[in-house]
């Protein structure tokens, strides 16, 4: 006789380790395809933090930028971030190089269409009112589409026998019918999964530096506008720094080969970078900062019979709008638990091959990513492409093919792959060519002409 399939049948019970975004929105998706199926499922997230506090303790460390893409498909499900979530709303990205500076604004961008949010409650030592943390502002959707939330921290899992066993501090707390993985990437907690979940490996990752600098919403406004503001300046160590306004604060996000908070100091006194702070800033003594890990990769099989990972703890695009990843992942992952089957099979077929797409598509965001950072180091190159960068922001109605790269590149709202063919296309590299040619002989025409 046949086995009867492994599927979640109606009241079935789901614990999603993990209450970031990853974890939320699987609670959210699963819920709502639960109920247009006639089913009820009992999901519980376990999360650890308290989102409440202050400081590192009570956020997810990230710069919190939410794509335009992210803001625009959240809304279209029912999700509009409020204004207490929203901190700033972004409409140009500026570039700082050694050889200058260029807003970037694109055409497509719907009125401050992109959204900067903290991920706890703010900063250290900030007494700022009326924040509310993004993470914990998903967990109260979830829970309003019938989510239990447990603030547990899930020490032990149990994959013996027919179902997953949860444990907290020595108590078993739950045995679930589908056990899902959103516990991120910045704790130690995915280790215990490769012990446990044949052919599960954690994604790999990298450190980051992030810190939070108080200036005054008037100061903020004043000189950072609303616009993100990434500098290239060839620190050592440091591949680029993005600074992200926030209300009084600014995020100042630094990734590089192991940065340190000597890099964050070596940034704040860059002269680049002293221009957008109040004269005689002196860098605290102590300042909110911390150095959460980035993954740089994919996790290798993120599901089993009964299991599935998502977010950071299985895929998630590189570098960028890893808070659209988990919201990728996680639907996906909620469709096929509920539409295919929660068998290993299952997974393989129907959630695979979403993760397999993001995989692929970073490929092409490492090639977008290597030349960039040649580009940047090269100056005949940089100052050639920066010079059509700054003729086509002087004409944004017309053809903006060099900015809308640097520009999706950087606010994460296509894909890689996509930018990555527009950079083949013959006349983008002929254009870029030729400028390289051209600036340098114009540059010494006029200079031995007003000899
Ligand atoms: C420096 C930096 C800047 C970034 N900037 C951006 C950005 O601007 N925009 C963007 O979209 N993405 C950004 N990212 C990426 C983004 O932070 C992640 O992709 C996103 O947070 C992934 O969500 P997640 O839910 O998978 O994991 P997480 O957000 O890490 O959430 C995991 C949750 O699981 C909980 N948890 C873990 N283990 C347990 C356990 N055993 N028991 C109970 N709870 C547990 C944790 O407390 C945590 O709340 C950035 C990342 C870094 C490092």
């Amino acid at each position: 006789m046949r086995e009867a399939k492994v599927t979640l049948h109606n009241s079935a019970r789901v614990a999603i380790i993990g209450g970031g975004p990853a974890g939320s929105f699987f609670g959210i998706f699963a819920s709502k395809l639960a109920r247009d199926m006639g089913k009820t499922l009992d999901l519980t997230i376990y999360e650890r933090k308290s989102f409440f506090t202050h400081g590192a303790t009570g956020c997810n460390m990230c710069a919190g930028v939410i794509s335009e893409s992210l803001v625009q498909t959240l809304a279209l499900e029912g999700i509009n971030l409020p204004s207490n979530v929203v901190q700033w709303g972004i409409e140009s990205y500026f570039f700082h190089t050694l050889d200058g500076s260029v807003e970037i604004k694109s055409s497509r961008l719907r009125q401050r269409g992109i959204a900067t949010v903290f991920r706890g409650s703010g900063p250290a030592g900030s007494l700022a009112k009326g924040i509310q943390s993004f993470d914990e502002f998903l967990i109260e959707k979830a829970m309003e589409h019938g989510v239990c939330v447990n603030r547990s921290f899930i020490d032990k899992v149990c994959m013996e026998g027919d179902k997953p066993k949860l444990y907290s501090a020595g108590n078993m707390l739950q045995e679930c019918d589908l056990l899902v993985g959103a516990f991120g990437i910045k704790g130690s907690t995915g280790k215990m999964y490769e012990d446990i979940i044949t052919g599960y490996k954690v994604p790999p990752t990298i450190k980051t530096a992030q810190s939070e600098i108080e200036l005054g919403s008037d100061w903020v406004v004043r000189r950072f506008g609303h616009s993100i503001h990434i500098f290239l300046l060839r620190i050592p160590g440091i591949k680029f720094v993005s600074v992200i306004p926030k209300g009084d604060y600014i995020t100042v996000s630094v990734l590089g080969k192991d940065p340190k908070s000597d890099h964050i100091r070596a940034f704040l006194d860059h002269t680049a970078m002293k221009k957008f702070l109040p004269s005689g800033f002196k860098i605290p003594e102590k300042f909110c900062h911390c150095f959460p890990k980035i993954s740089v990769g994919a996790a290798r099989k993120p599901f089993a019979t009964r299991a599935a990972f998502v977010g950071d703890a299985s895929s998630t695009r590189l570098y960028k709008d890893g808070i659209g990843s988990a919201y990728i992942t996680a639907k996906a992952a909620a469709h096929t638990a509920l539409l295919h089957g929660i068998e290993e099979k299952d997974f393989r077929g129907y959630y695979f091959p979403t993760c397999k797409f993001l995989n692929r598509d970073n490929l092409f965001g490492r090639l977008l990513f290597a030349a960039n950072n040649f580009i940047s180091i090269v100056s005949p190159i940089s100052r050639s492409y920066f010079n059509i960068v700054q003729g086509e922001q002087k004409n944004l109605g017309e053809n903006t093919p060099y900015s809308d790269i640097l520009w999706d590149m950087f606010t994460g709202s296509r894909f890689y792959k996509d930018i990555f063919m527009r950079t083949l296309h013959p006349s983008f590299i002929m254009y870029l060519l030729s400028a390289i040619v051209i600036y340098p002989l114009k540059k010494t025409f006029y200079s031995f002409r007003n000899r």
